[in-house]
């Protein structure tokens, strides 16, 4: 079921692109992904054969646009397990999807006294919003807090979730630790006292294969960029009647149905959240992104993944590296954080970059994570479908060099 990921290498064009004059060993996926031959030459085709405004009018290059870019949202549901690509809302990525519901659904949903939980280890974009909205509305922002393990303390939940919690938002995958959250668990708990769920898949949906039936989702968020498509486009999945039910985002065209001087009535969903001209040949990328991950078998990715993180966790260890979150397998996803004495991650990622070697280093969009990990940045290697044992020996290689400058 498995496949060559130096095969896969062969189909993204910049890996015949050097780094410092090195092989380009790129280890900075969950920031963002290359993209395969497959996705830009479907972007390519949309606007050399089908480039029209989606659904306005009659002539057939229109009709053209309109059906690869709602087969795209097709594509996009059958991914996470939804049955209706009404439930669809394309969107620029995740930050943008997760402010959708801050400013339609939580605006109305969400009051003074009324509670917001989140986690410890959230992406900033999965926090400034529930910060702002507190703000506005005079809810109270609370965090469930994660133990040494890097896991979420889920003995706690009882304490989190009360009477007052109105939306209960938290990651899949963490951007850190790689944590893989017990959505499912966390969802009955929210669900039990009528609270919303709101997943962000950012990181889980370019590494795992997961149902939004089954982790009982309300709302769900991804960003094509991490999963090789193009930047620009993203997902939020909403539950049909909570859709039907929301006020409009963005105002404008496409998102009405009848218009007078003085009022409009908006148009069906998911239409009434997508104002104006949408990132067109973003989503018929992102959707050729979703079959091509669909065509390597997402079970087969994880697999991959799996074997990479073991070999690559195994080595950091014998360096004597500090690795943050979970050592188990089963719990965690391919980003690995971690640390070296002496050695302050940004001065390790720019000696690392001499040998073409891409990590990243810092807070990654996290700092009260950091906060509560007790350091200011860690650097990070994070594994997808073109890498390899041999990206790992460069890495740490090139670690071991950073160790000799400092010694
Ligand atoms: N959440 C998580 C867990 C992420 O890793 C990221 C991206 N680093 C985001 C949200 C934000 O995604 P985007 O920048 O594509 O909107």
């Amino acid at each position: 079921m498995s496949f060559d990921p130096s095969v896969v290498r062969k189909d993204f064009p910049i890996f015949e692109t050097e780094a410092r004059g090195k092989r380009l060993v790129y280890l900075d996926s969950a920031n963002t992904s290359q993209k395969p031959r497959q996705v830009l030459e479907r972007i390519q085709l949309f606007y050399e054969t089908e480039n029209a405004n989606v659904h306005r009018a009659v002539y057939e290059l229109s009709e053209k646009a309109t059906a690869a870019y709602e087969g795209a949202r097709a594509a996009c549901a059958r991914f996470i397990g939804s049955e209706s690509a009404r439930s669809i809302v394309f969107t620029r990525g995740t930050t943008e999807s997760i402010n959708v519901i801050r400013f339609t659904w939580a605006r109305e949903n969400v009051r003074e006294g009324d509670e917001v939980l989140i986690t410890e280890m959230e992406h900033h974009s999965n926090l400034i919003p529930w910060q702002l909205l507190a703000g506005e509305t005079g809810a109270t922002l609370r965090h469930l807090p994660i133990g040494d393990d890097g896991r979420l303390r889920l003995d706690l939940l009882e304490d989190y979730i009360t009477d007052r919690t109105k939306l209960v938002s938290l990651s899949l995958m963490s951007n850190v630790l790689g944590t893989i959250n017990p959505v499912r668990a966390v969802a009955d708990a929210a669900h039990a006292v009528g609270a919303k769920v709101l997943v962000d898949a950012a990181q889980a949906a370019p590494h795992l294969s997961f149902d939004v039936n089954d982790l009982d989702a309300d709302f769900l968020a991804y960003s094509s960029h991490k999963m090789c498509g193009p930047t620009g486009a993203g997902v939020l999945y909403g539950r049909e009647e909570l859709l039907e039910e929301m006020p409009p985002f963005h105002g404008g065209g496409e998102m009405i149905r009848e218009v007078w001087a003085d009022r409009a009535t908006w148009n069906e969903i998911p239409y009434k959240f997508e104002a104006g001209t949408p990132n067109l040949a973003q989503a018929v990328g992102m959707g050729a992104a979703v079959e091509y991950l669909e065509t390597l078998g997402m079970d087969a990715v994880r697999e991959h993944e799996m074997e990479l993180t073991a070999y690559a966790l195994e080595r950091l260890a014998g360096i004597g590296a500090t690795i943050y979150g979970s050592r188990d397998l089963s719990q965690r996803g391919g980003v690995v954080s971690f640390n070296l004495d002496g050695v302050h991650p940004h001065d390790m990622s720019t000696i690392v970059d001499q040998e073409g070697v891409c990590i990243r280093a810092g807070h990654h969009c996290a700092q009260p994570l950091m906060r509560r990990l007790g350091v200011p940045a860690t650097a990070r290697a994070s594994f997808y479908i073109y890498n390899t044992t041999e990206d790992v020996d460069v890495l740490i290689d090139a670690v071991e060099k950073s160790k000799g400058w400092f010694a």
